[in-house]
């Protein structure tokens, strides 16, 4: 999968040549192709986040930089002189390539990755209390890279943990060692083993035991400090039963989540949506899971990460570079 490609759009034939040329009003010339395998003609913005637009590139990114440093929608309207209507849009644009990156993401292979779970909030629409709130937000980061996995909101119950977990089970089908650690919610053991774990046959009579895939391991954080007996419990537990061929040993001090805590202060910063004591609050689920894609789009691929150094997903291994602002606008959509 070539994140920029030039080739067919339909038939993927590597057979294209340019065609016609033509000016566009703000975006400098474009070349029309032709395939000649199957016979069809394609601009180079198909299936892009820019195909159809008008106004200049360089404007779109700088809008969608401010907004993606935390800006609100009323404020980037305001500075840059742009109507709210065209910010959304190009938000919405972005947003849609988040399935192809995922996608990206979920070819490779990875040795060992440490995932670090946690779930913020937010409000949505109007002030309500938090448990009816459709503003949860699950954030799944691997730790040594800062790649997010899942960065997705919603109500906070089942449904929600699921889907996340259904995604972290596709990341274990794609390495052979994998460690999630949380200081929030217990659901994340139960809802996984529930979603992915294997069945032991070991000869002996009685059913056969269920387990977590080998080489997955569930640490989460025992909340309330002391048991009724006076002792106290372990910081952390492993809620589900890990397969027999799995280390089960962690470190204590490995054992925490402190890079997605960072992670949530950041995105309080930089999403507006998610900053405290104001009314800046999303519209609506979708309208907050729109500026989320966004925020998952550029900190994994294009933002040089503040501790790396490096861009998540080069760190990650997925990419050599990271891709730049006007890259993802070439970016094809999967289809
Ligand atoms: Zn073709």
């Amino acid at each position: 999968m070539d994140l920029f490609s030039q080739n067919c759009p339909c038939c993927d034939s590597a057979e294209v040549h340019a065609h016609t040329r033509y000016t566009t009003q703000s975006n400098g010339t474009r070349t029309i192709h032709h395939c000649r395998r199957c016979d069809s003609y394609f601009s180079d913005t198909f299936a892009t986040a820019i195909a159809g637009l008008r106004t200049p590139l360089s404007r779109i990114i700088e809008v969608l930089k401010a907004r993606t440093e935390g800006q609100g929608l009323n404020a980037t309207a305001r500075v840059f002189g742009v109507s709210k209507k065209s910010i959304i849009d190009w938000e919405w644009r972005l947003s849609e390539l988040k399935p192809t990156l995922l996608l990206y993401g979920l070819i490779h292979q990875f040795l060992s990755l440490v995932i670090e779970g946690d779930e913020l909030y937010t409000k949505v629409h109007h002030n309500t209390p938090a448990s009816d709130s459709e503003g949860w937000t699950i954030v799944l980061m691997e730790r040594r890279s800062r790649f997010l996995w899942e960065l997705d909101c919603g109500s906070k119950d089942e449904q929600l943990f699921e889907a996340a977990l259904s995604l972290l089970c596709e990341v274990i089908d794609q390495t052979q060692d994998l460690t999630l650690l949380s200081d929030g919610e217990r659901r994340y053991g139960k809802i996984l083993f529930a979603i992915c774990h294997e069945v032991i046959h070991n000869g002996q009579p009685g059913r056969p035991k269920k387990r977590l895939p080998k080489g997955v391991r569930v640490r989460l954080k025992n909340k309330g400090a002391r048991k009724r007996s006076g002792r106290k419990r372990p910081k952390y537990q492993a809620p589900v039963a890990e397969h027999p061929e799995t280390d089960s040993k962690i470190d204590n001090h490995q054992i925490h989540a402190n890079h997605v805590e960072a992670f949530n202060a950041s995105l309080r910063r930089r999403n507006s949506a998610f900053r405290r004591k104001t009314n800046m609050y999303a519209k609506s689920r979708d309208n907050l899971q729109r500026t989320l894609d966004v925020q998952w789009l550029v900190h994994n691929f294009v933002r040089v990460h503040f501790t790396t150094k490096v861009v998540p997903a080069v760190k990650l291994g997925i990419l050599e570079i990271g891709i730049s602002w006007l890259q993802l606008f070439t970016i094809r959509y999967a289809l």
